[in-house]
């Protein structure tokens, strides 16, 4: 095993981009490790949208400190152990951060099955903060009927692929909202998706007009702003709007734009509501178990985007933000 920890640092708050100069990436020698630790050897980074808020010196969830690692979630295997239970080869995911090497008391770390299919799975399809929390959306808010016209913003990336196909599952007419061709292909033919509305060259409001003529029953939000206005306005009679994510304000969350249309839900008879995946722990493991289960029966699937090397975290980062990955991105160390 190296010697030395590669860690992505956070060396300047991103003002608005988070561009490449907000981070360094740092060597640090290892320690001994100390009674009841263990050292995890990363093998996947997961980049997430939400890692962005936590850049910021207020917001969302967490916060990364200036000079600290940036906050990731990883799947990895010990390779050193100091701490009961915990056994050198275990396979594990947890709050790793974006770096090569992890030490840390395990009392946060999942033990995950390393023999399921590449460790990969376990951030996507199998992950906490993308299966598992579509899953949690869909089953505890959007509670799609059969017969709903379904929409799902982000729709090609990793929440919004799965949000989508379990909506196609629950037997509703589903419409992604996703920006290029590439991404508009992919969802209409590979995963069944009735619809999909380019919001780089397509008005959504007139869009959502033309192929929702009855309105929208479930909106499933990854995006917020000026989507989330032409989705209100297009509401069916008693709509639910699921409140997933709202990446569109993640570089600005100190003036997050708020929906302007939001008196639609009273028009409508409708209701807007929020959550975060883990409001339900009592839910993760169903969630992982019903997606196994469609793992085993291949009535899922989720791409991977994978960049090689802790070096290229920061490089992830903008290529999500301008919309680069199609399906779950991560890097791979
Ligand atoms: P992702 O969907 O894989 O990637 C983000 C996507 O958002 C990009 O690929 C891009 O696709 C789109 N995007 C980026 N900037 C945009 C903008 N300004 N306007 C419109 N679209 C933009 O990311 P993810 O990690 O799976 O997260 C998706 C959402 O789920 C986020 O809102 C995240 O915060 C939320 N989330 C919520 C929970 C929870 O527990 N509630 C947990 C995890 C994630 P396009 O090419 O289509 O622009």
């Amino acid at each position: 095993m190296a010697n030395q920890n590669q860690a992505v640092i956070l060396v300047k708050r991103p003002e608005r981009d988070a561009t490449p100069d907000c981070f360094e990436v740092q060597s640090q020698a290892l320690q001994p490790l100390a009674a009841g630790e263990v050292r995890v050897a990363v093998e996947y980074v997961s980049v997430d949208a939400g890692a962005r808020t936590m850049l910021l010196g207020e917001g969302f969830h967490r916060q990364v400190p200036l000079g600290g690692v940036v906050l990731a979630g990883a799947v990895g295997r010990i390779v050193e152990s100091n701490a009961e239970g915990w056994a050198v080869g275990q396979a594990v995911r947890g709050h790793l951060g974006a770096q090569t090497i992890a030490t840390l008391k395990p009392d946060l770390l999942e033990k995950v099955d390393g023999d399921v299919g590449p460790l990969s799975l376990h951030l996507g399809l199998l992950g906490g903060s993308t299966g598992v929390t579509a899953w949690i959306g869909m089953t505890h808010v959007a509670k799609v009927q059969p017969g709903d016209v379904f929409v799902v913003s982000a729709a090609a990336g990793a929440v919004g692929c799965v949000a989508g196909q379990i909506a196609k599952k629950a037997g509703a007419r589903v419409i992604g909202i996703a920006g290029g061709d590439r991404k508009g292909a992919y969802l209409t033919s590979q995963l069944g998706f009735d619809a999909v509305i380019d919001y780089k060259s397509q008005d959504v409001a007139s869009e959502l007009k033309r192929l929702a003529p009855a309105g929208v029953n479930v909106f499933f939000d990854n995006v917020g702003g000026a989507i989330l206005d032409a989705v209100l306005d297009n509401l069916a009679l008693r709509a639910r709007v699921v409140i997933c994510g709202a990446v569109s304000q993640y570089d600005n969350m100190g003036q997050v734009q708020g929906p302007s249309l939001y008196l639609r839900l009273a028009e409508r008879q409708s209701v807007m509501e929020g959550f975060a995946y883990f409001h339900f722990p009592e839910s993760i493991p169903d969630a992982k178990a019903a997606i196994s289960q469609w793992i085993k029966e291949d009535s899922i699937t989720l791409p991977e985007e994978i960049l090689p090397g802790i070096e290229s975290y920061p490089e992830a980062l903008g290529f999500m933000f301008s919309g680069g990955n199609l399906g779950k991105l991560m890097v791979k160390i």
